[in-house]
Formats: structure tokens, C-alpha cells, sequence
């Protein structure tokens, strides 16, 4: 996975409804505990909804109480990118598509083994794809 998948603004405003849009492009969260996938348990694999990335795998979601989408790994450490968020007053890791940068959640390091990490995901910048689908 190393192609990029660059779009103009208003193409991403043109594929996007206007909630994605705000989350993956303007760094915006959605509510917690509305998400769609916040207890998804189904088994499958989790895309970016901006560029069809393919993010996350079912078996490393879960339960964090959080009200969002809680992964402990990425499907491969190349599928996003982090990058340090000051913002809000707070210290957090930002988590971005690696393809094509749409901000996803942020990481933080009190997940469950073996990787102690989640991974804080929106449930609108994702799309899941049950396995045996295609
Ligand atoms: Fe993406």
C-alpha cells in the first residue's frame, strides 16, 4: 500500500455526506455512542470511506466503552499515519487514512493486549465489509 489518492476539496464534498465530510476532512468527531459500528461485532474488514482503504480487521476490534469504533492494531502499520494533535488543549495522537489522509480518530495507549494500544475510530470514516462478501 503505497499509492496516494489525492482529491480536491469539492470532490471530497461532492462523494461525502456532509457528516463524513466534517469528520475525515475538518478533523470533526462524531458523537459517541451514535455510530454505527460502536458494537458492530460482525466479522469483516473496516475501509476507509473516503478512498476504500482497507484499515482494520473485525478480529482486533473491541469493547473499549468508549462509544466509538475501538481497534488494538491497524490491518498493517502502512494503512494509517499518526501525526501529534495539539488541539482542544489536550496532547493526542491523531490517526489518518495513509492513503488519503482523511482523519479517522486518535490512538492512545490504554488498549488490551498484546498491543496496548486503541485505536479511536469514527464510525463515519469507516465502511465495513463482511468477509465471504466478495
Ligand atoms: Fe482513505
Amino acid at each position: 500500500m503505497s499509492d496516494r489518492m489525492e482529491k480536491t476539496e469539492q470532490q471530497w464534498r461532492e462523494q461525502l455526506t456532509d457528516e463524513q465530510y466534517r469528520v475525515t476532512r475538518m478533523k470533526g468527531t462524531e458523537p459517541p455512542f451514535t455510530g454505527e459500528y460502536v458494537d458492530c461485532k460482525d466479522d469483516g474488514i473496516y475501509r476507509c470511506v473516503c478512498c476504500g482503504n482497507e484499515l482494520f480487521d473485525s478480529g482486533t476490534k473491541y469493547d473499549s466503552g468508549s462509544g466509538w469504533p475501538s481497534f488494538f492494531e491497524a490491518l498493517d502499520d502502512d494503512r494509517v499515519r499518526t501525526e501529534v494533535d495539539l488541539s482542544h488543549g489536550m496532547r493526542r495522537v491523531e490517526v489518518l487514512c495513509g492513503k488519503c489522509d482523511a482523519h479517522l480518530g486518535h490512538v492512545f495507549d490504554d488498549g488490551p493486549h498484546p498491543t496496548g494500544k486503541r485505536f479511536c475510530i469514527n464510525s463515519c470514516a469507516l465502511n465495513f465489509d463482511e468477509r465471504g462478501d466478495e
